[in-house]
C-alpha cells in the first residue's frame, strides 16, 4: 500500500512565471498568452491562457506525489470521459510527447511532474451561498461521478490517506492533541460507536475507486449555481461507495447553520442518480459524524505541528464542530434515521406526530386510528414495527403482513415488476396465469376457476353475485357477527357493521359456534350439531327469496375468534346445500396458513366449498385478494357479461401474491404457525389458571382469542379497553374482537417466534396483574 505524506510536510513547488511557460512551450506545445498563480495546497497551479482563446491549468506537483498515483489520476480522468463526457470534470491533456505528464527537473535536483488539463469555467463557492437546487446538484454530481468511476480500476487506488472515512480509527492516537477535554470525549464516543458498529460493517459495503474529496474547495459553480466543474483528484482512493457521501455532506454543508436539513438534497440530489442501499444509508450519519471528527483531530494535530501555518486559523474546523455539535444535540440515532428517510426516496415529507394527527384528522374525518393515543409508524421489519424515534412495536396484531412486515422477497418482487411491466389483465401475461394455477394447486380439483381482484369485499361482492346467478335466488346467511366486507352488497353482510336496527331483508343470521358463551357449551353433547341446525332457521327465515348462499369464515374472527371442531362446517354446510344454497368459504382471516393445519382453514374440515375467498395476506401488504370457484357455477353468468377490474390481478400484485406464496413455503411458514401457535396458547392458559379476568382462551395456530370477564363471567369489554391501552404503552400491539368486543385478538405475522411469544405472554401478565 503507498503511504500518501502529509501535504504540509512539503510545501507546493514555487516554479517562476517564465519556466512555467518554457515547460507549457517545450513539453506541451502550448504559446501562452498570460499565466495567472492559482491557490494550491500542495501543488503549483496557474490558469493559461492562449492567444487563441483557450484556456488549461498547468499542475507541478510535488516531487513527494508517487508515479503511480499520478498515473491513476490520469487514467481515472480519461476513463470518467469515456464513460460520462457530459460531466464536467477536468481532462487531462497529454504532453507533446504524448506522455501524460512532464519530469521538470528543479530545487536540489528533484523531479517535479508537470500535467495540463482543461480549465473549468465557475467559481469556488461559500456554502452560505448555496441554494437548496445548488446543494442537490451537488449531491447529483457526485453519483455521476461515483457512477462514471464504477468500473475504473487502478493498481495504485489502495493507497492510504488520513482522511479515507475507513481509517478514522488510526487516528485514535492523534486526539491527544485535541487539547479541549470536552472535544476529545466527543471525538472518542463518536470513535467507539464507529468501532462497534462502523468497522465491522464497512468491509461488506460495496466499494470502488471514489473522488473522496467532493468538498466546496473542489467544485466550481457556475451563475446558475449548478455545478460547472470537479476539479481536483488528489484524494482519490479504493473505498465503500457512500463514503463519497459522507464527505460530500460533512465538508460541504459544515459552517451552515442548517446543515443537518440541508443534509437532506445532497442525499436526495445523490439518490436520484443511484439509489443507496439499506445498509449504506443505516450508516451514513456515522459516516459523516467521522468525517467530521477527523476534520477536527487533523486539524489540531497540524496546528500542534506547524503552529505558524495561517492556512488552518482559515480552516473549516470550526465548521465541522457546530457540525458535530449539531449532530449530537439531535441524537446521532435521530440524524441516521433522518438521512435513512431521505435516502428513501419517499413522495413526502416526515410530520411530528400531533402535526400529522390533526392534518389526518381534517383531511379524512372519517378514517379509523387505533388507540387512545395513535401509533405513528414510519417502518417495519419482521415482527417489529416503529415509530419516528424508532421505538418498536411487538405486531402482535396484523395478519396482513403475513411472511413479516417489508420481507424483503416480497418487495423486491413488487419494485422489479413494477419496473418491468404494469398493466391490467386484458392482455396475455405470465404472473395471473402463474398465480391462478398456484392457486388451483392448493386446493381441490372442483375449486378450478380463479378471479383476482384488490380486496376481500371484492371477491365477496363478486362471490355473491355469482351465487345469485348460478342459484336463482336472493337470500344470504352469515353468522351473527360476521364481517365480511365494505361494498354494498358485502356491508349487507356483515352484521359486525350494521347500523342499530340496521338488517337487510335478504339476509339472515345464525348464532356463531360460540361454545364459550353462547346457548350450547363445548363439551355438550350434539353442542356443534345444534348450532350447525341454525341454518336451518336461517334458510326458513329468508322465505321465498331463497337460500343462495351461507358465507363462513372458518375461524369466526369478527364473532369473537371461535374453533369449532371440524363437523360444524361440515354439518353447517351440508343443511345450506340441502336447502339449495352454495357455501362461500371467506379465507381472508383464516386462510394462508394463519390455522397452521392447513393453507386454507377450511381444509380441516374435509369439505368443498362451492367458493373461496381470499385477500388480506396475499400479497402481504400489497392489494391483492381472489375468488375461487366452481367453474360450472361461473356458466350462469352471461357470456357477455365481462368479469374485469382494472387492478385485479394486475402483474404487480401477482408478483407479490406469487413472493407470499413461495416465501412462506422456503420458510415452512405452516409449520411455524402451528408450533409457535401452540406455544402460544399453552402459554395463555398458563395466564388464564393465575388471572380470573381470563375466561376463555381459544383458536387455533396464529390465530388466538382472549375472552376477558368480569366477575359475573360477564364480557368485558372494558378490561379489553384498558389491556390493549397498557400493552401499546409496552410495546405490543393488540386488539379486540367479538360481538362484545372483549375478546383479545393475537394475530401477528406468521414469522412469529417463540421469543415474541414470551415478550407477549410475559407483558400480558404484568398487565394482567395490575387490572
Ligand atoms: N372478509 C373477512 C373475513 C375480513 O376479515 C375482511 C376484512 N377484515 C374482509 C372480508 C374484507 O376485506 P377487505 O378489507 O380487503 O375488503
Amino acid at each position: 500500500m503507498v503511504k500518501r505524506p502529509d501535504p504540509l510536510e512539503s510545501t507546493p513547488p514555487a516554479f517562476a512565471e517564465a519556466a512555467a511557460r518554457h515547460i507549457l512551450r517545450e513539453g506541451f506545445g502550448i504559446e501562452s498568452s498570460s499565466l495567472e498563480p492559482l491557490a494550491g495546497e500542495r501543488d503549483q497551479n496557474f490558469r493559461v491562457d492562449t492567444a487563441g482563446g483557450q484556456r488549461f491549468l498547468l499542475k507541478i506537483s510535488n516531487p513527494a506525489d508517487d508515479g503511480p498515483i499520478l498515473a491513476m489520476q490520469t487514467a481515472a480522468l480519461r476513463h470518467i470521459e469515456r464513460v460520462d463526457p457530459d460531466l464536467p470534470a477536468m481532462r487531462a491533456l497529454p504532453t507533446a510527447a504524448g506522455e501524460s505528464w512532464l519530469e521538470v527537473p528543479g530545487p536540489e535536483s528533484r523531479i517535479y511532474p508537470a500535467r495540463l488539463f482543461t480549465f473549468l469555467p465557475g467559481k469556488v463557492t461559500a456554502n452560505t451561498a448555496l441554494t437548496t437546487e445548488a446543494i442537490r446538484s451537488h449531491g447529483q454530481t457526485t453519483a455521476r461521478l461515483g457512477r462514471a468511476l464504477r468500473g475504473f480500476f487502478h493498481p495504485a487506488a489502495d493507497y492510504e490517506i488520513l482522511w479515507n472515512i475507513t481509517q478514522f480509527p488510526r487516528i485514535r492516537p492523534l486526539l491527544t492533541h485535541v487539547c479541549d477535554g470536552q472535544r476529545r470525549a466527543q471525538a472518542e464516543r463518536i470513535m467507539d460507536r464507529f468501532e462497534d458498529r462502523v468497522a465491522p460493517a464497512l468491509p461488506g459495503l460495496r466499494a470502488q475507486v471514489i473522488h473522496g474529496d467532493m468538498s466546496l474547495d473542489n467544485v466550481l459553480f457556475g451563475d446558475d449555481l449548478l455545478v460547472s466543474g470537479i476539479v481536483d483528484f488528489g484524494d482519490m482512493t479504493h473505498a465503500p461507495l457512500v463514503c463519497d457521501l459522507a464527505v460530500e455532506i460533512a465538508d460541504v454543508l459544515h459552517g451552515r447553520d442548517d446543515a443537518i436539513e440541508a443534509a437532506d438534497a445532497i442525499i436526495g440530489g445523490y439518490v436520484s442518480v443511484t439509489p443507496l442501499e439499506d445498509e449504506e444509508a443505516g450508516l451514513l450519519a456515522d459516516l459523516v459524524a467521522a468525517r467530521l471528527a477527523t476534520e477536527v483531530t487533523i486539524t489540531a494535530w497540524r496546528r500542534r505541528l506547524y503552529p505558524d501555518n495561517t492556512a488552518y486559523a482559515a480552516s473549516g474546523e470550526p465548521g465541522a464542530r457546530a457540525f458535530l455539535d449539531a449532530i449530537e444535540t439531535t441524537g446521532i440515532d435521530a440524524v441516521g434515521r433522518r438521512f435513512r428517510d431521505a435516502c428513501r426516496r419517499l413522495p413526502y415529507r416526515r410530520s411530528a406526530t400531533g402535526a400529522l394527527l390533526e392534518r389526518r384528522r381534517r383531511a379524512l374525518p372519517r378514517s379509523p386510528l387505533f388507540y387512545s393515543q395513535p401509533v405513528h409508524l414510519v417502518r417495519g421489519e419482521g415482527v417489529w414495527l416503529f415509530d419516528p424515534d424508532d421505538r418498536r412495536y411487538l405486531d402482535c396484531y396484523n395478519n396482513v403482513a403475513v411472511v413479516g412486515h417489508s420481507h424483503p422477497r416480497v418487495a423486491a418482487a413488487v419494485t422489479q415488476q413494477q419496473q418491468l411491466l404494469a398493466t391490467h389483465s386484458r392482455y396475455l401475461h405470465e404472473a395471473i396465469v402463474e398465480l391462478a394455477e398456484r392457486l388451483k394447486a392448493t386446493l381441490p380439483p372442483e375449486l378450478d376457476a380463479v378471479m383476482v381482484v384488490n380486496s376481500g369485499s371484492e371477491a365477496n361482492d363478486l362471490a355473491w353475485r355469482i351465487a345469485r346467478a348460478a342459484t336463482g335466488r336472493a337470500g344470504a346467511v352469515v353468522t351473527a357477527c360476521a364481517y365480511h366486507g365494505l361494498t354494498e352488497a358485502t356491508h349487507a353482510l356483515s352484521p359486525e357493521e350494521w347500523a342499530k336496527g340496521e338488517r337487510p331483508a335478504h339476509v339472515a343470521t345464525i348464532p356463531a359456534p360460540d361454545g364459550y358463551r353462547g346457548p350450547y357449551r363445548r363439551g355438550d353433547e350434539g353442542w356443534v350439531q345444534r348450532y350447525a341446525a341454525h341454518v336451518d332457521d336461517a334458510g326458513r327465515a329468508l322465505g321465498d327469496r331463497g337460500f343462495a348462499a351461507l358465507y363462513l369464515d372458518p375461524a369466526f374472527t369478527a364473532d369473537g375468534i371461535l374453533s369449532p371442531p371440524p363437523a360444524y362446517l361440515r354439518e353447517a354446510a351440508r343443511r345450506a346445500r340441502t336447502l339449495g344454497g352454495l357455501v362461500v368459504a371467506d379465507e381472508v382471516q383464516a386462510g394462508h396458513g394463519r390455522c397452521g393445519s392447513h393453507l386454507w382453514s377450511f381444509q380441516a374440515s374435509g369439505i368443498t366449498p362451492d367458493m373461496v375467498v381470499m385477500g388480506k395476506p396475499m400479497g402481504n401488504g400489497f392489494p391483492v385478494a381472489a375468488l375461487v370457484v366452481k367453474s360450472e357455477l361461473l356458466g350462469a353468468v352471461p357470456e357477455d357479461v365481462e368479469l374485469f377490474s382494472t387492478f385485479g390481478g394486475n402483474p404487480v400484485a401477482c408478483a407479490a401474491a406469487l413472493a407470499v406464496l413461495a416465501v412462506m413455503e422456503d420458510e415452512g411458514l405452516l409449520g411455524n404457525a402451528a408450533k409457535v401457535g401452540s406455544y402460544l396458547r399453552q402459554g395463555l392458559l398458563t395466564l388464564a389458571e393465575r388471572h380470573p379476568l381470563i375466561g376463555d382462551v381459544r383458536g387455533e395456530g396464529l390465530l388466538l382469542g382472549v375472552e376477558l370477564i368480569d366477575e359475573e363471567r360477564r364480557p368485558s369489554p372494558g378490561s379489553a379497553r384498558k389491556v390493549t391501552e397498557a400493552m401499546r404503552e409496552r410495546g405490543i400491539l393488540l386488539s379486540a374482537t367479538g360481538p362484545a368486543g372483549n375478546v383479545l385478538k393475537i394475530r401477528p405475522p406468521l414469522v412469529f417466534q417463540p421469543e415474541h411469544a414470551d415478550l407477549l405472554l410475559q407483558a400480558l401478565d404484568e398487565v394482567l396483574a395490575s387490572s
